[in-house]
Protein backbone atom coordinates (compact mmCIF):
# COMPACT_ATOMS: atom_id res chain seq x y z
CA UNK A 1 0.00 0.00 0.00
CA UNK A 2 1.44 3.64 -1.31
CA UNK A 3 0.81 6.17 1.36
CA UNK A 4 1.01 10.09 0.47
CA UNK A 5 1.93 11.94 4.08
CA UNK A 6 1.19 15.90 3.89
CA UNK A 7 3.19 17.40 6.78
CA UNK A 8 5.36 20.43 6.70
CA UNK A 9 6.80 19.79 10.54
CA UNK A 10 10.13 17.64 9.12
CA UNK A 11 10.61 15.47 12.63
CA UNK A 12 7.03 14.50 13.06
CA UNK A 13 7.31 13.80 9.40
CA UNK A 14 10.03 11.57 8.96
CA UNK A 15 9.07 10.38 12.40
CA UNK A 16 5.89 9.05 11.15
CA UNK A 17 6.91 8.21 7.66
CA UNK A 18 9.72 6.19 9.31
CA UNK A 19 7.00 4.59 11.57
CA UNK A 20 4.77 3.49 8.52
CA UNK A 21 7.73 2.03 6.55
CA UNK A 22 8.47 -0.19 9.39
CA UNK A 23 4.91 -1.74 9.10
CA UNK A 24 5.87 -2.35 5.44
CA UNK A 25 4.00 0.79 3.87
CA UNK A 26 5.81 2.58 1.01
CA UNK A 27 5.66 6.20 1.79
CA UNK A 28 6.14 9.38 -0.02
CA UNK A 29 6.34 12.51 2.30
CA UNK A 30 5.32 16.18 1.02
CA UNK A 31 6.12 19.03 3.85
CA UNK A 32 4.28 21.37 1.37
CA UNK A 33 0.66 21.54 -0.31
CA UNK A 34 2.52 22.15 -3.59
CA UNK A 35 4.77 19.20 -3.13
CA UNK A 36 1.78 17.55 -2.08
CA UNK A 37 -0.05 18.33 -5.46
CA UNK A 38 2.94 17.33 -7.63
CA UNK A 39 3.27 14.07 -6.00
CA UNK A 40 -0.78 13.95 -6.57
CA UNK A 41 -0.46 14.47 -9.96
CA UNK A 42 2.28 11.68 -10.59
CA UNK A 43 1.25 8.70 -8.34
CA UNK A 44 -2.17 7.20 -7.49
CA UNK A 45 -1.83 6.69 -3.52
CA UNK A 46 -4.05 4.13 -1.86
CA UNK A 47 -4.18 6.72 1.25
CA UNK A 48 -3.46 10.16 1.86
CA UNK A 49 -2.40 11.92 5.22
CA UNK A 50 -2.47 15.56 5.62
CA UNK A 51 -2.04 18.06 7.75
CA UNK A 52 -3.98 21.11 7.88
CA UNK A 53 -1.51 24.00 8.68
CA UNK A 54 0.89 24.33 6.02
CA UNK A 55 3.23 27.14 4.71
CA UNK A 56 1.40 28.12 1.53
CA UNK A 57 -1.88 26.67 1.11
CA UNK A 58 -4.75 26.06 3.88
CA UNK A 59 -4.88 21.88 4.10
CA UNK A 60 -8.91 22.51 4.03
CA UNK A 61 -8.42 24.27 0.25
CA UNK A 62 -5.57 21.65 -0.85
CA UNK A 63 -8.51 19.23 0.51
CA UNK A 64 -10.40 20.18 -1.83
CA UNK A 65 -8.37 20.14 -4.46
CA UNK A 66 -7.05 16.33 -4.39
CA UNK A 67 -11.00 15.21 -3.59
CA UNK A 68 -11.64 17.33 -6.84
CA UNK A 69 -9.26 15.87 -8.67
CA UNK A 70 -9.37 12.02 -7.30
CA UNK A 71 -12.51 11.57 -6.89
CA UNK A 72 -12.79 7.72 -4.58
CA UNK A 73 -9.24 8.81 -2.73
CA UNK A 74 -9.03 7.90 0.45
CA UNK A 75 -8.01 11.00 2.77
CA UNK A 76 -7.34 11.19 6.27
CA UNK A 77 -6.89 14.51 8.33
CA UNK A 78 -4.26 14.81 10.74
CA UNK A 79 -4.47 18.27 12.50
CA UNK A 80 -4.09 19.95 15.99
CA UNK A 81 -7.17 21.19 14.92
CA UNK A 82 -9.40 19.93 17.40
CA UNK A 83 -13.11 21.86 17.66
CA UNK A 84 -15.84 20.20 16.52
CA UNK A 85 -16.76 23.21 13.57
CA UNK A 86 -13.10 22.17 12.23
CA UNK A 87 -13.33 18.13 12.14
CA UNK A 88 -17.41 18.81 10.50
CA UNK A 89 -15.89 21.23 7.84
CA UNK A 90 -12.90 18.53 7.00
CA UNK A 91 -15.35 16.12 7.08
CA UNK A 92 -17.79 17.68 4.59
CA UNK A 93 -15.22 18.64 2.66
CA UNK A 94 -14.59 15.08 1.75
CA UNK A 95 -12.16 13.91 4.18
CA UNK A 96 -12.84 9.90 4.89
CA UNK A 97 -11.28 10.30 8.55
CA UNK A 98 -9.93 13.02 10.79
CA UNK A 99 -7.18 12.33 13.57
CA UNK A 100 -7.04 14.96 16.57
CA UNK A 101 -2.82 15.68 17.27
CA UNK A 102 -1.19 14.63 19.87
CA UNK A 103 -1.95 11.56 18.18
CA UNK A 104 -0.64 7.60 18.77
CA UNK A 105 1.11 5.89 15.93
CA UNK A 106 -0.82 2.88 16.58
CA UNK A 107 -4.10 4.24 15.90
CA UNK A 108 -2.98 6.59 12.91
CA UNK A 109 -1.64 2.92 11.42
CA UNK A 110 -4.94 1.55 12.93
CA UNK A 111 -7.05 3.98 10.77
CA UNK A 112 -4.72 3.89 7.36
CA UNK A 113 -5.03 0.08 7.71
CA UNK A 114 -8.94 0.37 7.80
CA UNK A 115 -9.08 3.28 5.15
CA UNK A 116 -6.99 1.36 2.69
CA UNK A 117 -8.83 -1.70 2.92
CA UNK A 118 -12.22 0.11 1.91
CA UNK A 119 -11.56 0.13 -1.46
CA UNK A 120 -11.19 -3.66 -1.30
CA UNK A 121 -14.96 -4.04 0.66
CA UNK A 122 -14.74 -7.36 2.51
CA UNK A 123 -11.04 -7.95 2.61
CA UNK A 124 -10.19 -7.41 6.24
CA UNK A 125 -7.10 -7.76 7.60
CA UNK A 126 -6.53 -11.02 6.41
CA UNK A 127 -6.09 -11.92 2.91
CA UNK A 128 -6.44 -15.60 1.40
CA UNK A 129 -5.21 -17.08 -1.69
CA UNK A 130 -4.73 -21.35 -2.04
CA UNK A 131 -3.65 -21.93 1.02
CA UNK A 132 -1.77 -19.06 1.63
CA UNK A 133 -2.70 -16.29 4.83
CA UNK A 134 -1.79 -12.84 5.34
CA UNK A 135 -2.69 -11.06 8.37
CA UNK A 136 -2.45 -7.47 7.58
CA UNK A 137 -2.51 -6.64 10.62
CA UNK A 138 0.34 -8.20 12.15
CA UNK A 139 2.36 -8.45 9.15
CA UNK A 140 2.69 -12.40 9.28
CA UNK A 141 2.32 -14.88 6.52
CA UNK A 142 1.16 -18.63 6.87
CA UNK A 143 0.63 -21.27 4.46
CA UNK A 144 -1.46 -24.19 5.60
CA UNK A 145 -1.10 -22.96 8.95
CA UNK A 146 2.75 -22.77 9.04
CA UNK A 147 4.41 -19.32 9.50
CA UNK A 148 6.77 -18.40 6.28
CA UNK A 149 8.46 -15.39 6.55
CA UNK A 150 8.49 -12.66 3.95
CA UNK A 151 10.67 -9.50 3.89
CA UNK A 152 8.74 -6.79 4.31
CA UNK A 153 8.73 -5.81 0.01
CA UNK A 154 7.76 -9.52 -0.58
CA UNK A 155 4.91 -8.89 1.70
CA UNK A 156 3.72 -5.65 -0.11
CA UNK A 157 3.89 -7.45 -3.27
CA UNK A 158 1.92 -10.26 -2.00
CA UNK A 159 -0.81 -8.23 -0.15
CA UNK A 160 -0.85 -6.19 -3.53
CA UNK A 161 -1.47 -9.59 -5.65
CA UNK A 162 -3.82 -10.96 -2.93
CA UNK A 163 -5.99 -7.81 -2.93
CA UNK A 164 -6.28 -8.94 -6.47
CA UNK A 165 -6.65 -12.35 -6.92
CA UNK A 166 -7.04 -14.18 -10.28
CA UNK A 167 -6.45 -10.94 -11.85
CA UNK A 168 -2.95 -10.28 -14.05
CA UNK A 169 -1.75 -7.43 -12.29
CA UNK A 170 0.32 -5.22 -14.33
CA UNK A 171 4.31 -4.65 -13.09
CA UNK A 172 3.41 -0.97 -13.13
CA UNK A 173 0.86 -0.98 -10.87
CA UNK A 174 2.74 -3.39 -8.27
CA UNK A 175 5.60 -0.94 -8.57
CA UNK A 176 3.51 2.01 -8.12
CA UNK A 177 1.65 0.84 -4.87
CA UNK A 178 4.53 -1.26 -3.31
CA UNK A 179 7.80 1.37 -4.22
CA UNK A 180 8.18 5.05 -2.83
CA UNK A 181 9.57 7.25 -5.04
CA UNK A 182 13.26 7.68 -2.58
CA UNK A 183 13.80 4.02 -3.24
CA UNK A 184 16.56 2.50 -5.30
CA UNK A 185 14.37 0.46 -7.76
CA UNK A 186 16.65 -1.11 -10.48
CA UNK A 187 14.77 -2.68 -13.41
CA UNK A 188 14.89 -6.18 -12.26
CA UNK A 189 13.89 -5.48 -9.02
CA UNK A 190 10.31 -6.84 -8.84
CA UNK A 191 11.60 -10.03 -10.89
CA UNK A 192 13.90 -10.22 -8.04
CA UNK A 193 11.39 -10.20 -5.47
CA UNK A 194 8.98 -12.17 -7.03
CA UNK A 195 11.55 -14.72 -7.71
CA UNK A 196 12.24 -14.94 -3.75
CA UNK A 197 8.51 -15.21 -2.92
CA UNK A 198 7.96 -17.93 -5.77
CA UNK A 199 11.51 -19.75 -3.97
CA UNK A 200 9.76 -19.51 -0.54
CA UNK A 201 6.65 -20.81 -1.50
CA UNK A 202 7.95 -23.71 -2.66
CA UNK A 203 9.90 -24.67 0.50
CA UNK A 204 6.32 -24.03 2.62
CA UNK A 205 4.65 -26.46 -0.20
CA UNK A 206 2.54 -24.33 -2.18
CA UNK A 207 1.72 -25.38 -5.10
CA UNK A 208 3.80 -23.91 -8.24
CA UNK A 209 1.67 -21.36 -9.52
CA UNK A 210 0.53 -19.57 -6.69
CA UNK A 211 2.42 -16.64 -7.62
CA UNK A 212 2.41 -16.78 -11.48
CA UNK A 213 4.30 -14.39 -14.74
CA UNK A 214 1.95 -13.35 -16.88
CA UNK A 215 3.86 -12.91 -19.84
CA UNK A 216 3.77 -9.45 -21.42
CA UNK A 217 1.65 -8.35 -18.49
CA UNK A 218 2.80 -8.93 -15.01
CA UNK A 219 1.66 -10.90 -12.14
CA UNK A 220 -1.16 -13.13 -10.90
CA UNK A 221 -1.96 -14.64 -7.70
CA UNK A 222 -3.80 -17.72 -8.50
CA UNK A 223 -6.52 -19.66 -6.49
CA UNK A 224 -8.16 -22.72 -7.74
CA1 LIG B 1 1.68 21.81 10.08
Amino acid sequence: MRILLIEDEEELAQAVARGLQKCGYAVDTAFSAGEALDYWAAYRYDVTVLDLTLPDMDGLMLLGRLREAVPDARILILSARSAVSDRVKGLDLGANDYLIKPFDFLELEARIRSLGRLRFTEAGDTLRCGGLTLDLAAREARFNGRPVSFTRKEFGILEYLLLHKNEAVPASRIIDHVWDSDADLYPDSLKYHIHSIKKKLLAAGAPDPLVQNVRGVGYKAVEK
